[in-house]
C-alpha cells in the first residue's frame, strides 16, 4: 500500500519570517495520515528543517549532478542532505524551461540524489500545445523513461505529473485526463521496474487547492499532490493534507 504524500513546493518564495507557517501547519496537523513534505528555497532549508524537527519532511527544489566542485551558485544533493533535506524536486517544468534542463540532465541529477540518499521527486508534464497535438502520453513517456534512473524504488523515487498549462493558472485537467496519465505512468513503471513499480508514488501537481483536492485524490493512481501556491499558507496546505 502506497502511503499518500502531500508535497509543497515554495518555489522562489519564503523568508525566515515565513517559517511561522510551518510551525502553524505542524500545530494544526500533529498526526497527519499522509506523509508531508515542504520544499523551500535552498536558503531556508536548514532553518525550516529545525522548525520541522522531524514532524514533516523538508526537501530541495533542485540539485547539481556533481557531489562538489567548481560550480559557482550551485548546490549538491549531499549539501541538501547536510542541511536536513530528505527529498529533492528534479526536472520541474520551470527548471526545464528556464534552465534548459533536458531528460539527460534530470537523470544525472536523480542519480546524484540517489547517491546522497535523497528521494527524488521527478517531474514530468506536457505543454498545452503538446496536449492539443495529441502528444501527451508520448511526451510524458519519453520524459519518464529519460529522467528516471535505474534502481528507482518506492523509497528513493516519486514521480510528479504536472501539466505545464495547469501550473499557476487555476486550470486543471479533467479527472479522466488525470487518470489516463497516472494509469499510463503506473503501467510504464511496472513495465520497467516490475513489482517495485507498484510502490513508486505518483503525485498530481498543477493548481491543486483545498476546493479540488478531494476529487483529485480520489482518482486512480493519484498518491498525493505537488502543490505550489497553496502550500505557502498553513491554512490552505493544511486543508489539502486533511483531504488526503
Ligand atoms: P501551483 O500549485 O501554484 O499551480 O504550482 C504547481 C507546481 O508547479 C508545483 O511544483
Amino acid at each position: 500500500m502506497r502511503k499518500k504524500l502531500a508535497a509543497g513546493n515554495w518555489k522562489m518564495n519564503g523568508l525566515k519570517a515565513d517559517l511561522h507557517e510551518v510551525a502553524a501547519l505542524i500545530a494544526a496537523h500533529p498526526t497527519p495520515k499522509c506523509d508531508v513534505l515542504l520544499c523551500p528555497p535552498a536558503t531556508l532549508l536548514a532553518a525550516m528543517s529545525m522548525t520541522a524537527a522531524g514532524r514533516i519532511a523538508v526537501g530541495g527544489q533542485d540539485c547539481h549532478m556533481a557531489a562538489s566542485g567548481a560550480h559557482t551558485g550551485d548546490v549538491s544533493a549531499q549539501m541538501l542532505a547536510d542541511a536536513g533535506a530528505h527529498y529533492v524536486i528534479l526536472g520541474h517544468s520551470e527548471r526545464r524551461a528556464d534552465h534548459g534542463e533536458s531528460d539527460e540532465i534530470v537523470l544525472a541529477k536523480a542519480q546524484a540524489a540517489q547517491a546522497a540518499d535523497l528521494t527524488a521527486v521527478i517531474c514530468v508534464g506536457e505543454t498545452e500545445g503538446e496536449r492539443d497535438a495529441g502528444a501527451t502520453l508520448e511526451i510524458i513517456g519519453r520524459q519518464l523513461a529519460g529522467s528516471t534512473p535505474e534502481g528507482a524504488t518506492g523509497a528513493n523515487t516519486v514521480i510528479a505529473y504536472e501539466p505545464v498549462w495547469a501550473i499557476g493558472t487555476g486550470r486543471t485537467p479533467t479527472l479522466e485526463q488525470i487518470a489516463e496519465v497516472h494509469d499510463f505512468l503506473r503501467a510504464r513503471l511496472i513495465e520497467r521496474f516490475g513489482a517495485e513499480g507498484e510502490t513508486i508514488r505518483l503525485l498530481y501537481g498543477g493548481s491543486v487547492k483545498p476546493s479540488n483536492a478531494t476529487e483529485i485524490f480520489a482518482v486512480s493512481n493519484v498518491d498525493g499532490a505537488l502543490v505550489g501556491g497553496a502550500s505557502l499558507k498553513a491554512s490552505d496546505f493544511g486543508a489539502i493534507i486533511a483531504a488526503l
